[in-house]
């Protein structure tokens, strides 16, 4: 009721606010559909557009210094503000270059471009100010010269004000859609500065005036005056700070509400190891665990004795052995009585878990058929094993349905369907949920919703930097297996580009010799003419007439049903391939330990947890393993001509060379924790972690990396407030409650307010 009641209580002001911009002065209707398509619609909207970086005074050099600096040694980026006097086209190599050159009152400067050489040649008009900022260095005549740079255009009557008051200039990300609309630098610092000066007066406070007070923060109509055009360095970094903290508070009263709703709730079981099960598993394993894995597992353990539920994320590299944990959690589960559930994201991953588990429960039963039989201890009863699957026939599955109802299947394997409708636990104690780390918030409320509150390990070869969790997962507690099986030996990972793929087809073969599989990746199933993307089917049928005509091939995509698509990888398995032409769906967990050469193709199009992902395919054994990176023959030599300290990179190398950092990441490093930090950095959180299911708002403001003690003092204060007003019902959190239902009701969801 009282949310409605808000809702509907729009003030003046709002009304104001919620305006479109269409009316403002120089937007009209056709500029106003551009900044729709960008999320801009109102002028509230266009008021929290905030710049992405400013000009100031001390962090700009005139042109004379700047060629000091670069004398005396100085190897860094700075910017320098010059007016364009001349520009040339130069002969070099092929496609020639660009030389523009700039002047201030103390010098010149040049920059020159070797790509894109028409577009900048448009930009650079003789005449015009621009901002450079890159490493600059000296050209072969002395001149100082930036290689290209990073640029924004001023104005002059900014530039004026800049050099003669120190009026620091903002500078906004121009969309495409906003460009094509002839909006540019200068052009919308004018929009937003008159919407500013008209309309920012009318925002209203979305923090609780006692912590306003308390941390010296200005209040919302001065932050949001001073991030866009700030009276002083000082006023902009408070803004800043103001708006990483509330962003960082938000997003900690969801945490703070969801842990009060949960904790309201609780009641889990106590599990404890019972009988000689788990003792004996260890003894059929092939193997010894590795010091990490016992470390894990005993933590796991702990856990699951507390009568609380368990709530915790296994972390560990591709290949650490997170599945034989998962398992023996399990069966510490079954040895108490209850049912143990796991989740994988795709079916031929559930089914291949199902295959390993059940030759692993059969193993058990066979070494243990003697008198003395641990599974009498056990009730008598053997570890029954299902698997669940949506396209399974219908007497099958009905079957399944009845075994999970009645008790008679005691480790279900599934995947997310495990959670929907039909399926009835009789006695679910634990919950495994692998490679998805989007599990979690949601399927833990839907099981609550049915009064479970099972253990739960979620498991991840993408490990979550610990601000993360701290934040988006308030109350899990995380496991890492650290240390790799002992057989294991480094993948070499190289780049290549396509003209190398025919040597690279005779060496597949010639490791077949010594018994080595090869996976083939392609991104699509099908030819797209738009992206040109090589596609699965195709080259399967072209490779098998050509290069791989003695070979025996075999293809997997995802349109195949998952029958079909166990049948090709048991066929794998069985060494009737020696290669696997495949799209993506080998991606997660796929274990065919005689394959050790990945060949990716167009590796530039995957994102950089996918193809440590897929490289984990291979180097599951003895043998040295190999992942082929392949990508356009330019592209690949530029690689090796232009490489990236990938330890510093600056925020322009991060947003301008994605691909490149995400190339020369995956062979520099093998790690996963380091490939998920430079995934972190490339990507950011909310599109790693999934942000509608995993309840984590995208963050704009603050960096989960470096503001680590914000998230802390945020959380601080965000639980504190719940606790005293667990409702948000006292007249100084009503404007919270409110923010919070505008603006986060879909995270909300798992927070009930009220
Ligand atoms: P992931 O952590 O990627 O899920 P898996 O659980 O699939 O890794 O394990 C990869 C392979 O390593 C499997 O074939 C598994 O049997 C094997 N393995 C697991 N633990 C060990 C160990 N301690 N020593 C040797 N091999 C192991
Ligand atoms: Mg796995």
């Amino acid at each position: 009721m009282l949310d409605i009641f808000f809702i509907a209580m729009k003030t003046e002001k709002e009304k104001i606010l919620n305006e479109s911009i269409q009316y403002l002065k120089s937007v009209g209707p056709k500029r106003a559909e551009a900044f729709r398509k960008v999320g801009i619609v109102t002028i509230k909207d266009l008021l929290f557009y905030f710049p992405t970086r400013h000009l100031d005074r001390t962090t700009t050099l005139t042109a004379a210094k700047a060629y000091g600096y670069l004398m005396n040694g100085f190897a860094g980026e700075l910017t320098v503000i010059g007016k364009v006097v001349d520009k040339e086209k130069l002969n070099f190599g092929r496609k020639g270059l660009l030389k523009v050159q700039f002047r201030d009152s103390t010098g010149f400067f040049e920059c020159v471009w070797f790509q894109g050489i028409k577009y900048f040649e448009s930009v650079f008009e003789e005449g015009n100010i621009f901002a450079v900022s890159g490493k600059p260095a000296l050209s072969k005549y002395g001149n100082l010269q930036f290689t290209h740079p990073d640029f924004d255009k001023i104005s002059e009557e900014e530039s004026n004000s800049f050099i003669n008051t120190g009026k620091i200039i903002p500078f906004y990300r121009i969309p495409k859609e906003l460009k094509t609309t002839n909006i540019g630098d200068l052009s919308l610092r004018r929009i937003i500065s008159h919407a500013v000066e008209s309309y920012a007066d009318n925002l209203e406070e979305t923090l609780p005036e006692e912590i306003l007070v308390e941390n010296n923060f200005l209040n919302l109509v001065e932050a949001v005056k001073n991030f866009h055009f700030p009276s002083s360095k000082e006023k902009l970094n408070s803004a800043i700070a103001r708006f990483k903290f509330e962003e960082l508070f938000y997003l900690e009263l969801l945490v703070a509400l969801r842990n009060h709703n949960y904790k309201s709730q609780l009641s889990g079981h106590s599990l404890k190891v019972k009988t000689n099960l788990v003792h004996n598993f260890l003894k059929t394993l092939p193997f010894e665990l590795t010091k990490s894995q016992l470390k894990v597992l005993s933590e796991i353990r702990k856990d699951m004795e507390e009568p609380l539920p368990m709530n915790r994320l296994l972390q560990g590299d591709v290949g650490s052995g997170k599945t034989i944990v998962a398992l023996i959690a399990m069966l510490i589960a079954v040895d108490n009585g209850f049912q143990a559930v796991m989740m994988a994201p795709t079916e031929i991953l559930a089914d291949q878990h199902a295959k390993n588990i059940s030759r692993l429960m059969n193993r058990l039963s066979v070494a243990h058929k003697e008198p003395a039989s641990p599974l009498v201890s056990q009730g008598g009863k053997e570890i029954k094993v299902s698997l669940l699957l949506g396209g399974q026939k219908k007497s099958l599955k009905e079957k399944n349905l009845q075994d999970i109802k009645l008790n008679e299947a005691d480790i279900i394997i599934g995947t997310h369907a495990l959670f929907e409708g039909k399926v009835k636990f009789n006695n679910l104690g634990l919950v495994i949920v692998d490679e998805q780390h989007r599990f979690g918030v949601a399927q833990r409320a839907s099981l609550m919703s049915k009064g479970i509150t099972p253990d739960v390990i979620v498991m991840s070869a993408t490990p979550i930097p610990r601000t993360l969790s701290m934040t988006v997962y308030g109350d899990l507690d995380i496991s890492v297996i650290d240390e790799m099986p002992k057989n294991r030996k480094p993948i070499k990972t190289i780049l290549r580009g396509d003209s190398k793929l025919p040597e690279i087809y005779k060496f597949i073969i010639d490791k077949m010799k010594d018994g080595y599989q090869s996976f083939i990746v392609y991104p699509l199933v099908e030819e797209s003419e738009k992206l040109e993307l090589k596609a699965a089917q195709t080259f399967y049928d072209e490779l098998k007439e050509t290069y791989f005509k003695n070979i025996n091939v075999g293809l997997i995509h995802g349109r195949m049903s998952w029958q079909e698509k166990e049948e090709v990888m048991m066929l794998f398995l069985a060494k009737k391939f020696d290669v696997l032409i495949a799209t993506t769906v080998i991606e997660v967990g796929i274990d065919i330990p005689d394959a050790n050469i990945i060949l990716i193709n167009d590796a530039h199009r995957f994102g950089l947890s996918q193809l440590h992902q897929l490289r984990g395919r291979v180097g599951r054994s003895n043998k040295t393993a190999y992942c082929i990176l392949i990508t356009k023959d330019e592209f690949a030599a530029r690689q090796d001509k232009f490489q990236f300290d990938l330890e510093y990179l600056s925020p322009v190398q991060l947003e301008k060379y994605k691909s490149s950092v995400r190339m020369q990441s995956m062979v520099k490093y093998s790690d996963g924790f380091k490939i998920a930090e430079m995934d972190l950095k490339l990507r950011g959180p909310g599109d790693i972690f999934g942000t509608q299911q995993s309840g984590f708002p995208e963050l704009k403001h603050a960096n989960l990396v470096e503001d680590a003690d914000v998230i802390q003092f945020a959380k601080k204060k965000a639980f504190e407030l719940i606790e005293k007003d667990p409702h948000l019902q006292n007249e100084t959190n009503l404007a919270v409650r409110k923010n919070l239902i505008e603006h986060y009701s879909s995270s909300l969801r798992y927070a009930k307010i009220a």
